[in-house]
């Protein structure tokens, strides 16, 4: 396992009470850390994502605004903000996302990338929910400009990730899966969203009661696993978001830190079923131990 992960990450800066908070980004380094001196892990740096990279997912106009408030605070929507830093970092989150699709795809190994800001509800054209660029989404793209035809993206946060469903809602070269609070925020992921053309049955939305626990999670990714055992991609990217966690501030699900690793688990095994290699990249998780904790549960079980 390879862990992608940098102090930078706590310079892009949110106004005070913001949950997505650098502290955040300390969490992920202290992470880290502990997983190169205690267990002789790997850690790297990330790299920038390429103008390349980011305009397969976003469009043009959308990358040149966010460029030009390069240096700038300002408010992108309600609840999305920039510091001076901010397109800096988010360049290094997707860069990261990317950097570790392509370890898992050249060696074999999983790869986490510990980033933020996260991205997920990043649209083609704008920044939402926190999220600049949509990571995840880039590092698809990226995957399948290598050639790949079976692509997996499964989004374990608690939120629907929109901007990742609607990126590849046509394409069936990656098939996103998404468990979730339904109804919630931002108001996507119904059963009955399961793509359109060609990408027509490459959405798997499982929308979840508020209050579901580790049980009901596990038989979620029971049919999680099944589907992506069925599509047999040739790799497998985790939308790592852990507010469903019950400790979480933002959502209202009740999975425990020993829900999550069997989450991890079950999809750690599809992918074992199938052959391919896995990439993780971080979304949520607003309690900052129970995002420590989630965080070295899955290194750990992979
Ligand atoms: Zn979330």
């Amino acid at each position: 396992m390879l862990l992608i992960s940098s102090a930078r990450f706590e310079e892009h800066t949110t106004p005070p009470g913001h949950p997505e908070r650098p502290e955040r980004a300390a969490v992920f380094t202290r992470v880290a850390a502990a997983w190169r001196d205690h267990f002789g892990g790997r850690v790297v740096e990330p790299r920038p994502a390429t103008r390349e990279e980011l305009a397969r997912v976003h469009d043009a106009e959308y990358l040149d605004a966010l460029e030009a408030v390069r240096g700038q605070a300002v408010m992108l929507d309600d609840d999305t903000f920039t510091s001076p830093e901010s397109y800096d970092i988010a360049l290094l989150a997707a860069g990261a996302a990317v950097q570790a699709a392509e370890h898992a795809l050249t060696t074999g190994e999983t790869a986490f990338a510990l980033v933020r800001p996260p991205g997920h509800h990043a649209e083609r054209d704008r920044a939402m929910g926190f999220c600049l660029f949509n990571n995840i989404a880039v590092a698809a793209a990226a995957a399948v400009a290598r050639g790949l035809s079976r692509v997996a993206v499964v989004d374990i946060d608690v939120h629907h990730g929109n901007g990742t469903q609607w990126m590849f809602y046509e394409d069936r070269r990656v098939l996103y899966v998404s468990t979730h609070q339904y109804p919630f925020y931002p108001g996507t992921g119904g059963a009955t969203e399961t793509g359109t053309g060609k990408g027509l049955g490459f959405t798997f939305n499982i929308p979840l009661e508020a209050g579901a626990s580790d049980a009901d999670y596990a038989a979620a990714y029971e049919r999680v696993a099944a589907r992506l055992v069925e599509y047999a991609p040739a790799l497998l990217l985790i939308s790592a978001g852990f507010d469903a966690h019950l400790d979480d501030p933002l959502a209202s699900m009740r999975v425990t830190t020993q829900g999550y690793a069997a989450v991890v688990q079950s999809l750690a095994g599809a992918a074992r079923q199938v052959g391919c290699p896995m990439a993780l990249v971080t979304e949520g998780g607003y309690d900052l131990d129970a995002l420590r904790d989630c965080l070295e549960a899955t290194i750990h079980v992979l």
